[in-house]
């Protein structure tokens, strides 16, 4: 068994789905018992998420262009690919009917003036529920026994709208109930990625960019041998290409430091995909749909085959840098408990923790966005010493970013923060806090944004990642 899933330029126009459907066909000859998760279309989750917002505003004329927008562009790939006149009528249909749904979800969101999280799921998982049939009926137009199921009724969630958990053992009661009597009939399944439904059946999101999360989930469920992630590049990089030219590809990288790089902002792969397949060692794989050839990144339990100390470094941009300052703190129990408390009721989501030991401030990285709600919390929290100067004020540092530095080689070698260091002093470059995780698998450090694309070069010039050793991998197929 294994899962195959596409990302949303896998699935960006006709070529892309042309090169999906060559895929697809050569792995369900190695192994008939295929999943394929997709996306939506590149840009339509977006474009879901603007009409949603624009539509609250009282905006109906961008939801009603949003509409004849997405059905075009779905009906573009349907037109080249989807040659037998039925089907493509057929499917013509079925694009309209969802479309029509979208819009008067839309129209009462205007009429109501507000946009609740559960009504932007609906809205938000709308792509992949015109990408699934899409796909399918192309994958059938090429000769697969392709069937677009709605991951609704696959996966189970909390209903955490927006950015819904799974409940792992109702999922895969479903998804097996599900799945695996079509799989039995010679059926290629072609499931949504992205959304979920909760116990009572109410439509939920995974969250932005979690299909990937979606394949994991459904590969744990099935017990699959293997997951494919199948994205516009040849695998996990040593760093970004658009900052290090010179970025290498990781033939292998271990399931914590990928989760360390997606949490930290590499965009490969959803933080949260590598959970569901860990425990249970499944194969995960990253590979590019436009260079199927390139054996890609494959992501296991000990990663060995590259021995060096540094594997890649990844850099989260956008954040704002909190402060809680006072001499008076000093010993003054409680202040830390307090301080994340606070920022916890804000539901601002902490990146990276700093404390002097001196315990003259707290420092704390948070996203951008989380800084108005935050502040003023903290102001309120600590009122009463900020009035008795125990606190002397709460800061704020925008435009800050966080350079991670990922690798467990680190563990345990010596001068490994010294090297990081000696980098960036030789370049001058000001490290404003520093924060080392206690795998030891990463150093975080908190750089001005200007910094962060010369910082990152520095290190990886240290470490001298542009020159990995080319391990001969087995290709991709
Ligand atoms: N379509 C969703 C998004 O854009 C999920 C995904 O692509 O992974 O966030
Ligand atoms: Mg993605």
């Amino acid at each position: 068994m294994q899962v195959l899933k596409f990302g949303g330029t896998s699935v960006g126009n006709a070529q892309a789905f042309v090169q999906v459907a060559e895929i697809v066909q050569a792995a369900r000859q190695q192994d008939a018992d295929t999943v394929v998760v997709t996306s939506a279309m590149s840009g339509v989750t977006n474009q879901l998420f603007a009409a949603a917002r624009a539509a609250a505003t009282g905006d109906h004329d961008a939801y009603l262009r949003a509409r004849d927008e997405l059905l075009a562009k779905h009906q573009m790939v349907a037109g080249q690919l989807v040659t037998d006149g039925t089907e493509r009528a057929a499917l013509g249909r079925l694009l309209e009917e969802r479309l029509q749904g979208f819009e008067r979800l839309c129209r009462s969101i205007a009429i109501l003036g507000e946009l609740t999280a559960r009504g932007l799921d609906v809205v938000a998982g709308m792509g992949e529920r015109l990408a699934a049939p899409l796909l399918a009926a192309v994958l059938r137009a090429r000769g697969l026994p392709a069937e677009a199921v709605d991951a609704a009724d696959l996966i189970v969630t909390d209903n955490n709208f927006g950015a819904a958990e799974p409940l792992m053992e109702a999922s895969r009661d479903k998804s097996r109930n599900k799945l695996l009597p079509l799989l039995a009939r010679g059926i290629l399944p072609v499931c949504t990625g992205y959304v979920g439904a909760t116990v009572e059946g109410i439509p939920t999101t995974l969250g932005r960019g979690a299909s990937d999360y979606s394949a994991t989930i459904l590969g744990a469920c099935l017990d699959a041998r293997e997951v494919q992630i199948w994205t516009d590049v040849d695998g996990i990089l040593t760093a970004d290409p658009r900052v290090v030219p010179q970025a290498r590809t990781l033939p292998e990288l271990s399931y914590g430091e990928t989760a360390e790089l997606a949490y930290f902002g590499a965009k490969v792969l959803h933080p949260n995909a590598v959970h569901p397949v860990i425990d249970k060692g499944i194969s995960l794989r990253i590979l590019n749909t436009f260079n199927p050839k390139h054996p890609g990144t494959r992501v296991v339990k000990d990663a060995h085959l590259t021995d060096g100390t540094v594997k890649a470094i990844s850099a989260i941009k956008g954040l704002c840098m909190i402060a809680v300052e006072g001499r008076g703190m000093m010993g003054v129990p409680g202040i830390a408990a307090r301080t994340f408390a606070a920022a916890a009721r804000q539901k601002a989501n902490v990146l990276m923790i700093s404390q002097a030991s001196s315990e003259q401030s707290i420092c704390f990285v948070i996203p951008q966005g989380d800084r108005a709600k935050v502040v003023p919390a903290l102001e309120a929290e600590f009122h009463a010493e900020l009035t008795r100067r125990l606190v002397d004020q709460v800061s704020a540092m925008e435009n800050i970013v966080i350079v991670a530095v990922v690798g467990y080689g680190m563990r345990g070698i010596p001068g490994i923060a010294a090297k990081v260091f000696g980098a960036l002093g030789e370049a001058a470059i000001n490290v404003i806090a520093v924060a080392q995780g206690s795998s030891e698998a990463n150093i975080s450090l908190v750089v001005a944004q200007g910094d962060a694309d010369e910082a990152v070069r520095q290190i990886h010039t240290a470490f001298q990642l542009d020159k990995l050793p080319v391990t001969a991998g087995a290709p991709a197929r």
